[in-house]
């Protein structure tokens, strides 16, 4: 089941974000500004817990209305940490998603079986996804968000995300819950497609600063313009930034 989220300032950059109910889990929490209806729709399903897949406050938003409310939680403890410190972020985050409140909460953990909670670096370092075996089913969190996502936060490892998105394409899922996309079907051969299109991408960045290139003329040519995000965002979520989370980490070794 899912439950999407989305507030008038979210709707004018186009975002909204999901939460889903997942046998009997609640996979993510929705964004500080939705707490009334993510909370009624808590009160009404009465998940067995709930499963936080990162800090990014679009997910981690009402984790401490949940922990207050006495809901078991399941987060890596890396997020919890980040939650904790409660992190700043940046002027359009705060726009878009409001800022999530500090986590003072304890917290109650839970047994997800029969799900599993796979741990899945990339976007962010403390990211995890929800697997469902028998159905195939996977609550991705924002491990996939799209083939071709040629925007990125600085903070974001593109080696990690690959290797994630490999080791979820070998358990051959038929369905995503992504975020922000929705139900994703042919999620399998959708995550192989993104492994590909991100390798190219990097090989091509790390050619051309091979090359000389600077970080500008390498964004222009592989990633194209920035986008109204990338320039509201004051390029914390951009194109820039995946070229230079890109130039940061060592080209593969094939
Ligand atoms: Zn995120």
């Amino acid at each position: 089941m899912r439950l999407a989220m989305s507030g008038w300032r979210g709707r004018a950059v186009g975002y909204e974000v999901s939460a889903y109910l997942l046998d009997g889990v609640l996979v993510d929490s929705g964004f500080p500004g939705a707490r009334r209806a993510l909370l009624g729709a808590v009160k009404a399903l009465a998940p067995r817990g709930a499963v936080i897949t990162h800090w990014h406050e679009d997910h981690s938003g009402n984790a401490p209305a949940l922990a207050r409310l006495g809901l078991p939680l399941l987060m890596h403890p890396q997020c919890e940490a980040t939650l904790r410190a409660r992190p700043r972020i940046g002027a359009y985050r705060r726009f878009v998603w409001g800022r999530t409140e500090p986590f003072r909460e304890g917290v109650t953990v839970f047994d997800v079986a029969p799900l599993e909670v796979v741990a899945t670096p990339g976007h962010t370092a403390d990211h995890l996804v929800v697997w469902d075996a028998e159905r195939r089913i996977v609550a991705s969190g924002d491990l996939f968000l799209g083939v071709k996502v040629r925007v990125a936060h600085l903070h974001e490892s593109p080696l990690g995300l690959v290797r994630s998105l490999r080791a979820i394409a070998a358990l051959e899922p038929r369905i995503l819950l992504d975020a922000h996309r929705g139900v994703v079907e042919n999620a399998t051969a959708m995550l192989r497609a993104k492994v590909a299109w991100l390798e190219d991408t990097m090989g091509e960045v790390h050619a051309l600063a091979a090359s000389g290139y600077s970080e500008r003329a390498i964004q222009r040519r592989v990633l194209g313009r920035e986008p109204l995000v990338g320039l509201v965002s004051v390029g914390e979520y951009s194109k820039r930034s995946l070229v230079r989370a890109i130039l940061r980490e060592e080209p593969r070794q094939n």
